[in-house]
């Protein structure tokens, strides 16, 4: 990694990595679909992968091309695939790579939409054995002959349950199985992927890495930590050239190509746009974060708080040893009985009442009647989930603001 800083980096990088036409600093919005070869001979070689050329956009195009090498710079890797939202990048990426009578490991913990498709998947007929990561214990204990790979976030919401993500690391090496690590919670520069070993990171963009919530995108990142050669079901056909694209390519063929959600040119620049500014707005995010967690922490009103900067959290040694720079912006709490979370979040005038996360404003949720409304009460409890929990997305407000909203609308529910 170079010595620059982070920010530096960033700011820098579409016109260093991609060098923009007439000397611009941003790569322009390309909308065309199609593009032109002077010479059939040249189409046929590209067709053939004998010639890196763009051809039809479903499959690449200028603009989500820059993005893709502004990304993989991030996260340090081999190359980056992007996808029209954080879930077409988990599925598309899922889809091409496992088959049926495969079985992953995949934590107990997870982003809701993710742990739906798992469940789909399942009917395809891969076997998923849910554990909890954050004892690497049970991830060695559901490995079978079969186990293709291990997928885990590193912080999950709504709990903030922390992955015992270095641990995984040193285990999916030893067994040549593929890690895979939605890293969309604590991106760069707070949380490096290929520090741990990660095989392939994904990363819904339309959270931090986009930041101002007016665009979708998802991406999956090779962090050249895996060894392609060893994994079972890449296809002859994607057996070519240098060994460390095998895993991006078959992403690209079958789950970018034939599944098609692909990114529009338009999306890409305005998430290049907020890339720019990820270390600033996360380091302010994560900052709000902690204090207000310490403040809802020691509030009277408050019972449970879940965030993995407190002392208290179960991870939260571990979360200091893992993570860099902050603990990520997402907490959740429990009111005391007598106060109804539906009427508090009414109560709150600054924080906005959305399902999302990552976004620059403070959002807030009531979790389980809403984005865990299909899982049953187990299910919930599996995951640690209350009836009563309140998500909180903590944006980049003022902090003083921020803690005064929270402070008013607790102040205006009396207990008996
Ligand atoms: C939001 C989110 C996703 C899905 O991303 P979309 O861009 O909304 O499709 C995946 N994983 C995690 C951890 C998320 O928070």
């Amino acid at each position: 990694m170079s010595k620059q800083g982070f920010t530096t980096r960033q700011v820098h990088a579409d016109r260093m990595l991609n060098k923009p036409e007439h000397g611009g600093v941003h790569t322009s919005t390309s909308n065309s679909v199609l593009f032109e070869f002077a010479d059939a001979q040249g189409i046929i070689d590209a067709f053939q992968g004998k010639r890196a050329a763009h051809v039809y956009s479903r499959s690449s195009s200028p603009s989500v091309a820059a993005l893709q090498n502004m990304l993989n710079d991030l996260e340090g890797g081999v190359g980056a695939v992007c996808f029209a939202t954080g879930m077409a990048a988990i599925s598309s990426t899922l889809f091409s790579l496992v088959k049926a009578g495969d079985h992953l490991i995949v934590s107990q913990y997870l982003f809701g939409n993710t742990r739906s498709f798992f469940h789909t998947l399942s009917q395809f007929g891969v076997q998923i054995s849910y554990v909890d990561v954050t004892d690497i214990q049970n991830v060695k204990e559901a490995y079978q002959p079969n186990t293709k790979g291990v997928y885990t976030e590193t912080v999950a919401n709504p709990v903030t349950q922390v992955a015992d993500l270095q641990a995984i690391g040193q285990y999916c090496e030893e067994r040549g199985i593929l890690y895979m690590l939605d890293n969309t919670m604590t991106p760069p520069p707070v949380f490096y992927a290929k520090a741990v070993k990660a095989s392939l990171v994904f990363c819904s963009l339309t959270k931090y890495i986009a930041g101002h919530g007016n665009v979708l995108g998802g991406a999956v990142i090779d962090t050249g930590e895996y060894n392609w050669q060893t994994f079972e079901n890449i296809s002859t056909d994607y057996q070519v050239a240098d060994t460390a694209q095998w895993g991006l390519t078959q992403i690209r063929k079958k789950g970018l190509r034939d599944l098609g959600a692909t990114l529009s040119p338009s999306s890409a620049t305005s998430v290049a746009l907020g890339l720019e500014t990820l270390a600033m707005r996360l380091s302010r995010s994560c900052q709000n974060a902690l204090k207000l967690a310490s403040f809802l922490d020691n509030h009277p009103k408050v019972t449970n708080v879940f965030y993995p900067g407190l002392a208290s959290h179960p991870q939260h040694f571990m979360a200091r040893e893992q993570m860099d720079k902050g603990y990520g912006a997402i907490l959740s709490f429990d009111l005391v009985k007598d106060i109804d979370p539906v009427a508090f979040i009414n109560s709150l005038k600054l924080v906005i009442c959305a399902t999302h996360l990552g976004d620059n404003r403070t959002l807030a949720l009531p979790v389980a009647p809403t984005i865990y409304f299909e899982n049953s009460a187990e299910e919930r409890e599996i995951m640690g989930i209350s009836d009563t929990m309140i998500r909180v997305s903590v944006g980049i407000e003022d902090t003083d603001d921020l803690i005064s909203d929270f402070a008013n609308a607790l102040n205006s529910h009396c207990v008996s």
